[in-house]
């Protein structure tokens, strides 16, 4: 059996699951918050419930990995008796450029071409690279794995990928759209084909991770055609804080007028705008929904702008991909909101989702909620990044293909600039 530790490193959080990967067991799960903050807490959760808090000082991602091998290995909490039993480290790693189009096991090289991408993910990849280095050193004879954010959409040809700028651009500074929530839209796209039972190569899905960030992918035959985030995960639909798609040249125009810096146009895209920005009560869509059932006008405003993005994209990616066979909904927004679910779907009938009512509004977790015979499927697929990671880092180490690439058919990228 191999037990394997998925690490997600944040600014200043830490998520983790302890997953033994054959059997798709999860032994242990928790998270480190305020690390680096004054009362920082450890909350591990064993399979069997057993839940311990820890509070203190927890410095830097160094001691929060401490922390977290400590808790596994505690008599009365833990799930293991030594070190020995985690035999592989999975990360997270938000940005892996054109790099990295699929999970790899992690090297002195590794770790410098992340450390080289770091200008393009300034808030992600250097905790990240916090994390393994963490992990390196608590667990130097463990292998360690990196599973990318941007890799299943790498698959992406130009004609997607880049911007309307001068080329020089791309080459110059790496800017093209790179797309996120990869391992999640990997991971829904062929669950679907699953419930479905057919091959995801005779599938043509769109996939919704809708959540805090929220994303869409056209996902032809398997491959990742195209996603609504780009060079950063500000593009594409409506989030909650961030823009989503704007006319560049309105920002430029607001830092004029404001009198605004690189660094305040930044927060004010990333943070401030979204459900935030046109609500002006709450980035949270479950407190959007209950403002505008209350009659919040500005809460309706958001919500329907929300879905009409969400709609707009899958009319694209239908054309982009010759039609579509089943679309995805995750994230907790998608497995969660009946509403935006049915705000999207109920009007797609001219293009065959016969959209269930009674089916969106209960049932398991993971179900369809298109009828019987629907010529375009729709459901709700809860996603696993962390199962992903575990099942890649456990086909690395074993010298075999990570599940994640088995499918995927070319990285695209193009040449120098003569
Ligand atoms: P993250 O992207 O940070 O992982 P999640 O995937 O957990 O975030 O999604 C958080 C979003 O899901 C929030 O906007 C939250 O309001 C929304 N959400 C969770 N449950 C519901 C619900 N029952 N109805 C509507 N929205 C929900």
């Amino acid at each position: 059996m191999m037990n394997i530790l998925v690490v997600n490193c944040g600014s200043s959080s830490i998520k983790y699951q302890f997953i033994e990967a054959e059997t798709n067991t999860r032994l242990a799960k928790g998270l480190v918050e305020r690390i680096g903050m004054s009362g920082a807490v450890l909350t591990n959760t064993r399979h069997d419930d057993d839940t311990i808090k820890l509070t203190g000082e927890i410095l830097d991602h160094g001691m929060a990995i401490e922390y977290v091998l400590a808790v596994l290995l505690s008599k009365n909490h833990g799930v293991i008796k030594d070190k020995s039993e985690i035999h592989a480290v999975g990360h997270r790693v938000v940005h892996g450029a054109e790099d990295f189009a699929g999970s790899v096991l992690i090297t002195d090289a590794v770790l410098q071409s992340l450390r080289d991408n770091i200008e393009l993910a300034p808030l992600h990849n250097p905790h990240n690279i916090r994390g393994i280095v963490a992990c390196r050193q608590h667990l130097p004879e463990v292998p360690q794995v990196g599973v990318f954010d941007t890799a299943f959409h790498q698959s992406m040809e130009p004609g997607a990928f880049l911007y309307g700028i001068p080329y020089v651009f791309y080459k110059k500074y790496k800017i093209r759209r790179y797309g996120f929530h990869g391992t999640s839209h990997f991971f829904v796209s062929n669950r679907m084909a699953e419930i479905l039972g057919k091959s995801i190569q005779d599938l043509r899905i769109i996939t919704c991770h809708l959540g805090n960030g929220c994303s869409m992918a056209a996902v032809k035959y398997g491959q990742s055609i195209d996603t609504s985030m780009g060079f950063t995960p500000l593009e594409g639909l409506l989030m909650g804080t961030r823009s989503g798609d704007l006319d560049p040249q309105l920002i430029l125009y607001i830092m004029g007028k404001e009198g605004l810096s690189l660094a305040e146009a930044t927060t004010l895209l990333n943070k401030h705008s979204g459900l935030m920005g046109i609500s002006g009560v709450s980035s949270d869509m479950r407190e959007i929904e209950e403002e505008a059932d209350k009659g919040h006008d500005r809460s309706k405003i958001a919500f329907n702008m929300f879905c009409y993005r969400v709609t707009k994209y899958i009319g694209g990616y239908t054309a982009a991909m010759g039609g579509v066979d089943a679309i995805v909904f995750t994230g907790g927004i998608g497995e969660n909101s009946t509403k935006v679910r049915e705000a999207v779907c109920g009007q797609l009938a001219f293009m065959g989702v016969n959209f269930d009512a009674a089916l969106n509004n209960s049932g398991p977790k993971e179900r369809l909620i298109t009828s019987e015979g629907s010529p375009t499927v729709v459901g709700i697929v809860p996603t696993n990044e962390e199962l992903v990671i575990a099942l890649d880092t456990m086909a690395i180490v074993n010298g075999q293909v990570p599940p994640s690439m088995r499918n995927m058919k070319k990285n695209h990228v193009l040449d120098p600039v003569e």
